[in-house]
This record gives C-alpha cells, sequence and structure tokens, in this order.
C-alpha cells in the first residue's frame, strides 16, 4: 500500500505502546553546515541507537553523544535523508567498515552513496516509495519528497514508546506527506529560510531561485503551515524546527512567527541549533517526559497515533 492513497487513520489501529519502553531523541545539529540527530530506543537491556544523517563528522558526532549521555559506540546504523554534503559526511564509509553499522538509504541514492566512499557491504538500501521496514526496535517508514534535482526522504519511525516523524530539505509539501506524519508524537521538520531576508541577502540569484523554487527548501510560513495541518487534531508533544539557514533566518523572528500565528504549537517548540545539540526528548507510552519525572503516565489512550506505517509493517 502506498502511503499517498490512506489518509489518516485515527483509532483504527491501536498502536502497541509500552510502559517500560522510551525513545530518546536528540538533534545533534542542524544547519547548512551539518545535520545528524539521534534516536535511541531502550526496552530493558535491549536498545537500538541509529543517527539519523551523517552531515556532521564522525568526530563531532562522538563528542556530542558523549556530552548528551550516549554510549557513541552503541550507534548500530545512519538513516539518510539525502546526500547532499550537509547530510552524508564522507567519514561514515570508514566508520561503518571498522564497527558493521548499516548505512540506510534510498535505492535511488545508492550511488550518490558511494559516491561518498560508502562500501557496498555497508549500504543497505531500501524502496522509498515503499511499505518500509524493520530494523532493531524501530518500525521505519519512509516518504519520497523532490529535493533540487533528486529527492529527499522523510521519515515515520515508530516505536513501542512513540512515534518520531522527521522531514527535512523539502522542496514544497504535499498532502501525502502532511498525511504520513499526523499522529507522530515529536515532529521534527524543516524550516529553512526567512523569503525577505532570503531576498535581501547578497547570495546570487540562481541559489536563490533554487532555494526558493519549490525544490529546495522551506520557508518558515510553508513550515508552518505544514506543521498545522500535521498537528491537528492531534499535535505532537513536541515540534523540532530544523535546518535554520544561518544568513537567512532567525530564531528569534521563527519563534515570534509561531507565537503569533499558533501560540498553543509554540509552546511545544524547540528550534535546533548549528553547533550545539539539543538537550534529548524522552517519550513514554507517547508521552514526553519532564527531565524530572520518573513515572511514565500510561494509563492515556494511545489512539492518537494513526498508525499508518503499523497498519503497513
Ligand atoms: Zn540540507
Amino acid at each position: 500500500m502506498h502511503h499517498a492513497a490512506s489518509g489518516p487513520l485515527f483509532a483504527t489501529v491501536a498502536q502497541r505502546l509500552e510502559r517500560d519502553v522510551t525513545l530518546e531523541f536528540a538533534v545533534l545539529g542542524s544547519s547548512s553546515a551539518g545535520n545528524t540527530s539521534v534516536l535511541r530506543v531502550t526496552s530493558g537491556a535491549q536498545r537500538t541507537q541509529i543517527l539519523i544523517d551523517g552531515g556532521l563528522s564522525p568526530r563531532t558526532v562522538r563528542g556530542h553523544l558523549a556530552v548528551l549521555g550516549f554510549d557513541p559506540s552503541e550507534t548500530a546504523a545512519v538513516l539518510f535523508t539525502h546526500f547532499d554534503h550537509d547530510h552524508a559526511k564522507n567519514g561514515w564509509g570508514k566508520v561503518a567498515m571498522s564497527t558493521g553499522m548499516r548505512l540506510f538509504c534510498s535505492a535511488s541514492h545508492v550511488q550518490a552513496a558511494r559516491a561518498r566512499g560508502y562500501p557496498d557491504v555497508a549500504i543497505a538500501p531500501f524502496d522509498a516509495r515503499g511499505a518500509g521496514f524493520e530494523f532493531g526496535a524501530l518500525r521505519i517508514a519512509p516518504c519520497e519528497t523532490p529535493h533540487d534535482d533528486g529527492s529527499t526522504v522523510a521519515f515515520r519511525i515508530a516505536t513501542d514508546a512513540g512515534t518520531l516523524g522527521f522531514a527535512t530539505d523539502l522542496g514544497r509539501v504535499s498532502r501525502a506527506l502532511t498525511d504520513f506524519l499526523r499522529g507522530a508524537h515529536v515532529l521534527a521538520f524543516e524550516s529553512n529560510y526567512d523569503p525577505l531576508m532570503q531576498r535581501q541577502s547578497s547570495r546570487p540569484q540562481f541559489l536563490k531561485d533554487r532555494i526558493m523554487g519549490g525544490r529546495g527548501h522551506l520557508s518558515n510560513a510553508e513550515c508552518l503551515a505544514a506543521v498545522r495541518e500535521i498537528a491537528w487534531p492531534q499535535p505532537p508533544e513536541r515540534v523540532v524546527l530544523l535546518h535554520l539557514s544561518r544568513d537567512c533566518n532567525c530564531p528569534k523572528l521563527v519563534r515570534a512567527l509561531w507565537e503569533r500565528e499558533e501560540p498553543d504549537l509554540a509552546q511545544r517548540l524547540e528550534i535546533a541549533r548549528p553547533f550545539e545539540p539539543l538537550e534529548p526528548l524522552t517519550l513514554r507510552c507517547g508521552q514526553l517526559q519532564s527531565p524530572c519525572s520518573q513515572d511514565a503516565r500510561c494509563s492515556a489512550p494511545t489512539a492518537n497515533d494513526s498508525s499508518m506505517s503499523g497498519a503497513r509493517l
């Protein structure tokens, strides 16, 4: 079944959420200088830890992971949205060779992965238009979207602790994508540029055209409109904005926009930084755990997750 054909399926499929499973998610860094996030799911002694994109160097990632309390050696895979340099640094091929780490990418990106020097033995292709696959405790569903001359892949990663939606470097937002991400408990979504700052920047016109032309990146307003769609009727616990342009955007301006346009969602907003990691978010039973809360409240119904990926896997 292709997700483009499926609308929201609220409460039709009960998602399996387990009280003793936790999902942790942190953006380690996000900008055109490099993008990497970490996702860790823990169930008893079992752990699945992956990176989403390898646009920061292995050394930088090791440092950030250690600071946040993640064991870098537990990273079992990198899941790639696409292979622009800010999402795929060459060094990950070498790391994969020495550690056995899997490098998951769309089958249509295999050539690009090889061009980064990633070895065939580590490259694990998936069908970006298919139903998805499982890896450890993760049920990973892809959604392909146009970007520049190729494509990028958005992900819906379902776990027994909750669901992460992740989408970056989007040319434009389709109905299929907003349907695909609806019901995610944590939503990480690109908010690349402010149009006025973009137009007034000293960048060459061709670059501005590429970014704003519907196959490059999303403006703050486009991001907000998309998240508003995704958040209805059940808003995510957290919305993490990714990939803010350092030249043509400003976190204060973004926050002001959200507070004006979507004050309720603004309270759930975090903005990723280019060079410093965000504090990890922890989900249990689909609910965000505050840093001091030890006890998960598992009594809430979990049917707010549309579990489309679950239905398809
Ligand atoms: Zn990018």
